[in-house]
């Protein structure tokens, strides 16, 4: 017993200080990207040609990167010897709105505004969430699952996974939607009491990420249901989760960012790459998602 007390003591405190302080990522992460317009030279696609989910394209207001499709590959960084885009360690991107997820140079990203007043009441300080994996590959869901841990602590903000839909104030869904989930999802979205939130978390749940375009997968979970939260990744980090539900709760309301102060530092443009032909746009075209609730 006496051992137990001794290793919990050496321990300490092992949950991360996050709100009141910035979260230590690792030095390979990679968070909100970021587009140098200015840096692309005329006619350029080689970042558009390297994208394995036409996440990144160019129209009339220049590059812009869709990261609702954007599998956080790098593959584009690698085709880009100007430093055209780089990713940050920036993990705050989810947002409230699909059309929000495109960056482009220069604009600043729209993060998730809180709920109305009537629904932070409801949900603001005790959160239930039913996790729908709707043909997900366990790679959100182990995030998700992390939340859960005494690192992030997620109880302590309310926020808590439950078992039953019934028992749950929304659902937290990832994965592409399958067709053969599909059905179980709106019966599971059906059985959640309303007002209800729907959040969606990862790429392949945002537009069906690496399988967009299948006649398999849904290509986007705004076609089927209203979505309240976007969490973009594949698989979002945990604090990306964690940054987009406490947003939505308003929890973060009044408190100053926290960011890592250090970000890796933009490449020197190379010179002399080959001016290729135009680009054509290739980012989401994005249904209106239906009313919320
Ligand atoms: S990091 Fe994103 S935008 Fe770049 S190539 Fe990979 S999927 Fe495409």
């Amino acid at each position: 017993m006496f051992d137990v007390f001794r290793e919990r003591r050496r321990q300490g405190k092992r949950t991360i200080g996050y709100p009141a302080e910035a979260p230590t990522l690792p030095d390979r992460y990679r968070g909100l990207p970021v587009l140098d317009d200015s840096r692309c030279p005329d006619g350029c696609k080689s970042c558009v040609e390297s994208c394995p989910t036409d996440a990144i394209g160019r129209d009339s207001r220049g590059l812009a990167l869709d990261m609702g499709r954007c599998l956080f590959c790098t593959d584009c960084l690698e085709a880009c010897p100007e430093g055209a885009i780089r990713f940050t360690h920036d993990y705050r991107m989810a947002t409230r709105n699909r059309s929000d997820l495109v960056v482009r140079s220069g604009v600043e990203l729209a993060l998730a505004e809180p709920l109305d007043a009537r629904m932070r009441k409801l949900f603001g300080r005790s959160l239930k969430l039913r996790q729908v994996s709707a043909g997900g590959d366990n790679a959100e869901e182990s995030d998700l699952n992390v939340l859960g841990t005494i690192v992030f602590d997620i109880g302590r903000f309310g926020i808590q996974f439950v078992a039953s839909p019934r028992h749950a104030d929304g659902l937290v869904i990832t994965g592409p939607v399958a067709e053969n989930m599909k059905s179980a999802l709106l019966d599971a979205y059906e059985s959640v009491p309303s007002p209800k939130l729907v959040i969606v978390v990862g790429a392949s749940a945002i537009s069906g990420g690496p399988f967009r375009g299948h006649p398999e997968v849904s290509d986007g979970t705004d076609r089927l249901l209203p979505i309240d939260l976007y969490i973009p990744g594949f698989p979002p980090h945990p604090m990306t989760i964690l940054d987009g539900l406490l947003r939505l709760l308003g929890r973060l309301e009044g408190m100053p960012e926290r960011i890592r102060a250090e970000e890796p530092p933009a490449p020197p443009p190379a010179s002399g790459p080959d001016p290729l032909a135009p680009i054509v746009a290739s980012t989401a075209t994005v249904e209106g998602p239906p009313t919320s609730s």
